[in-house]
């Protein structure tokens, strides 16, 4: 079983006062926390060079939130894989919800992405998810497998890529999908991670539950098959919820 990751998706939330709430989650990273769990924090691109100096020492990895796929050139407001590990990161994630609603990328795009981001030697946090519309009209396996094997490069394995399935509807809204749905979904997507990455890397790629966990439901949805980790918006605003989520595995 792979070593499970934690991983905090700030989202267009935190100023520079906010590094005390990282200062929170690194005093509450034990030696016995660090043996279960693998902590990321993916804050907005304007705090990664500050948490990721601020996070010497402490072993919580630095994420950024999107990157451009190409390494430099005349993209105004673009930050380039290359510009997020230049800042200290080590983690990107790629094809949140977020963009692929609100910037129209396709899995071509979040592709492009990812290849930049392992082209940077970053670990893409690559996720997908059904809308609610598509989970209602019963497309919720054909729609993630259709974003995996758009979305996933050919030169991925285990240390350069984490899968994340985020029910869109689950995002943000207190709602989350039964085990028995989200053991579905792993199922399918450990599966296809045989055909996209080969049987003997397949195993080893962490793949994340997003979209509403908290504390409270935290330990249901870790001790899902094939679950391993989670990738925490809200809740990762809050060291405390952070914490206690870590430390439900
Ligand atoms: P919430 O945890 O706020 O539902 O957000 C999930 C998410 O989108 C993480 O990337």
């Amino acid at each position: 079983r792979p070593r499970p990751l934690v991983a905090g998706n700030w989202k267009m939330n935190g100023l520079k006062s906010s590094a005390k709430v990282l200062t929170e989650i690194h005093a509450g990273y034990t030696p016995g926390l660090k043996a279960k769990v693998e902590l990321a924090v993916c804050p907005p691109a304007t705090l990664l060079s500050l948490f990721a100096y601020a996070s010497v020492g402490s072993r919580v990895a630095i994420g950024g939130q999107d990157c451009h796929a190409k390494e430099s050139g005349a993209f105004t407001g673009n930050l380039s894989a290359e510009m997020l590990a230049d800042a200290g990161a080590t983690y990107v994630i790629v094809g949140h919800s977020e963009r692929r609603e609100y910037h129209k990328e396709r899995d071509i795009d979040v592709c492009a992405k990812a290849v930049a981001a392992h082209r940077a030697g970053l670990t893409a946090i690559v996720c997908v998810g059904e809308t609610r519309e598509e989970r209602e009209a019963g497309k919720t396996l054909a729609v993630v497998r259709k974003q995996l094997r758009g979305s996933i490069p050919v030169d991925s394995n285990s240390h350069n890529l984490v899968v994340a399935y985020e029910p869109v509807w689950a995002i943000g809204t207190g709602l989350t999908p039964t085990v028995a749905d989200v053991a579905e979904v792993h199922a399918l997507i450990r599966d296809e991670l045989r055909r996209l990455v080969g049987k003997s890397e397949a195993p080893k790629v962490r793949i994340l539950y997003g979209g509403s966990v908290k504390p409270s439901n935290a330990a249901e949805l870790m001790a899902v098959d094939n679950v391993n980790g989670a990738l925490v918006g809200g809740a990762s605003l809050v060291a405390a919820d952070f914490l206690a989520i870590a430390g439900a595995y």
